[in-house]
């Protein structure tokens, strides 16, 4: 345990109420995060509680305005989990329709697109039998079935403190004040944050969840893990003109628009009712401060062979957020006293197959099973040992293992060569003679970007406003909405930094790696000093800042409950 004081593993500081002022409730389980994982888990404790006969009591806080509005994935899903979770999940009516029909891997030049044959794609990264849908829509689907079993969800709440009791151990979390000024004075309507107190605190929160990154620093939980690898997914939901549409279709690409030394590739799915969902992750390893992802990926939609699908039909949602890349040898340590990071919060992604839903659900079910145990035997806010010991043999474990040294290939080699080497090893792998030694990641994210002054700079094209978009209309479709007058929830370490460092040394990258344009350089009339202004009420909350800042002076930290992204169907 780090010897921080108790204040700096808080989320939000500076301006709550006094706890002691705070209201309090009892539960078993608190879960922090009503995603695949969070919801997978409070689902599995009901559902052991309800074989056992026990009463268990579970809450959930999501701090998004309903379930699933602040979800964004893919999403094509393994069904290997719901399978475990709902055997009959069909016939209950899980959102899961549209099953694969067609996969399809393209390498992109700047005017064509190589197929790849599918008979040299590893079996791991083909999708047949595989399902594409809305992750959000799914987890919506999720907590009705939780909220039927009698899970306490609260939407509209942002978890924003941990608590500890005396002995270091987690005891529980602490809403937000609501109705607090950006200068920090209580406002009419002013409410006091709450504590939601229980014998196990679950942390769901996905992606650098807010308390999972001050569990994982006030723990040492990745003491012993590498560095968390990223990526920055930006999506875009169509509707296609209906002759165009090909139900079950999955299509990949890599290549164009990127350069060999940047790693990132595309998706385009069909599913529902002549729905597309098309977008681009980039890895947030790339050194190119100039680099602009929302760009490259509008880029990217107009090349001829993604182009012929899109025009004529209708851009219906807009998101981005971040992915976890770091796979096997960056899983930090699972628990905690009193807690446990579950699903993206500790980063399950297969970086190769793009999915990391099916085994967020599962580590969700691993955990709840190993608080289930601890409950019927009265321990409370000890580590959950067990659910560590069922993570190391499971087949996630396995699954992640498989792929651990693709990512690490495809950075140090660049996208061609790392390609074809990340596909030897898995083939390998594949026919049980893979290599013995797992690559390590040699650098955290944000230590990658090279100086501004040794870069050229990239001149993006136009958006044309039928397929390609500027980024300011991006997030009125991502239906983006935060109370104007609160405290910001996008901190400065220093607030010299962004000038005196980012801005001299790397053209402040901010200003094109934020999917939202968030911040911007603003200058008087005469081009001189040069101010970094937060647009914080535009932020989707990917997180990216957070990641990349190669200064580390941004934390990103819950804003009120409610703000951020309202996600239809993404
Ligand atoms: C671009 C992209 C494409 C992807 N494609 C696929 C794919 O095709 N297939 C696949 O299987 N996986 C895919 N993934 C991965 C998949 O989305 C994740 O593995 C999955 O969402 C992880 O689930 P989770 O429950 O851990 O986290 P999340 O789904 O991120 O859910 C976390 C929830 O916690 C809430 N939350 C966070 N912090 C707090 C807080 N402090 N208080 C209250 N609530 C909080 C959030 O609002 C959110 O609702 C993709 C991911 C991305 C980014
Ligand atoms: S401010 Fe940060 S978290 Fe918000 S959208 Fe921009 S990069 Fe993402």
């Amino acid at each position: 345990m780090t010897d921080l004081p108790v204040n700096q593993v808080n989320a939000r500081q500076g301006w709550a109420l006094a706890p002691e002022a705070r209201e309090g409730m009892d539960y078993d389980v608190v879960i922090v995060g009503a995603g695949p994982a969070g919801l997978s888990a409070a689902i599995r404790l009901k559902q052991m509680a309800a074989e056992a006969a026990r009463d268990i009591s579970v809450c959930v806080l999501e701090k998004g305005s309903e379930i699933g509005a602040h979800i964004l994935s893919g999403a094509v899903i393994d069904p290997i989990a719901i399978n475990r979770l709902f055997p009959d999940w069909k016939e209950m009516g899980a959102p899961l329709e549209t099953e694969v029909s067609q996969d399809r891997f393209l390498i992109l030049g700047p005017a064509g697109a190589l197929p790849l044959p599918n008979l040299i794609l590893p079996p791991l990264m083909k999708n047949h039998g595989n399902y594409i849908a809305s992750l959000g829509n799914i987890a919506r689907w999720l907590g009705e079935q939780a909220e039927a079993l009698g899970v306490e969800i609260y939407p509209g709440f942002a978890a924003a403190e941990l608590l500890f009791d005396d002995t270091g151990a987690v005891r529980g979390v602490a809403t937000g004040d609501m109705g607090v000024s950006k200068a920090g004075a209580k406002k009419d309507g002013w409410t006091s944050g709450m504590e939601l107190l229980a014998k196990y605190t679950l942390l769901a929160e996905g992606v650098r969840g807010s308390l999972s990154k001050a569990a994982i620093a006030h723990y040492e939980l990745d003491k012993t893990s590498d560095f968390q690898k990223f990526g920055i997914g930006i999506k875009e939901l169509w509707q296609v003109e209906s002759a165009k549409h090909k139900p079950g279709y999955v299509q990949h690409t890599l290549g164009w628009p990127l350069d060999n030394k940047t790693g990132g590739g595309s998706w385009m799915y069909h599913f529902g009712d002549n729905f597309v969902s098309i977008g681009f992750v980039i890895h947030l390893n790339y050194q190119n401060p100039h680099l602009s992802p929302y760009d490259e990926f509008q880029r990217f939609k107009m090349h001829p062979a993604i182009c012929s699908t899109l025009e004529g039909g209708k851009r219906v949602s807009y998101g981005a957020r971040a992915i976890t890349e770091g796979g096997y040898q960056s899983v930090p340590k699972l628990a905690f006293p009193g807690g446990a990071l579950i699903g993206c919060a500790a980063g399950f992604v297969n970086l190769p197959r793009i999915k990391g839903s099916h085994n967020a659900m599962e580590t969700g079910m691993m955990a709840a099973q190993a608080a289930f145990e601890a409950l019927g035997e009265g321990r409370a806010h000890d580590e959950l040992v067990a659910y560590q010991q069922a993570y190391d043999s499971s087949r996630v474990a396995k699954e992640l293992k498989m792929t651990r040294n693709v990512k690490p290939l495809l950075s140090k080699f660049g996208t061609v060569l790392g390609t074809l080497l990340s596909g030897i090893e898995m083939w390998m792998r594949t026919l049980r003679i893979g290599l013995p030694f797992t690559l390590g990641h040699v650098r955290p994210d944000h230590a990658t970007l090279k100086k501004a002054s040794e870069c050229n700079p990239i001149d993006y094209p136009r958006p044309d406003g039928e397929v390609a978009f500027d980024k300011l209309s991006s997030v009125f479709l991502s239906a983006t909405n935060h109370e104007e007058d609160q405290p910001a929830h996008l901190t400065l370490k220093d607030p010299a930094v962004p000038i005196a460092v980012n801005l001299c040394d790397y053209d402040e990258p901010a200003q094109r790696y934020c999917p939202a344009g968030v911040y911007e350089i603003i200058t008087g009339d005469d081009g001189e000093n040069p101010r970094l202004q937060i647009n914080a009420q535009n932020c989707v909350h990917c997180k990216v800042c957070d990641i990349k800042d190669p200064s580390q002076n941004i934390n990103w930290v819950v804003p009120e409950g409610a703000g951020g992204p309202n996600y239809p169907n993404m």
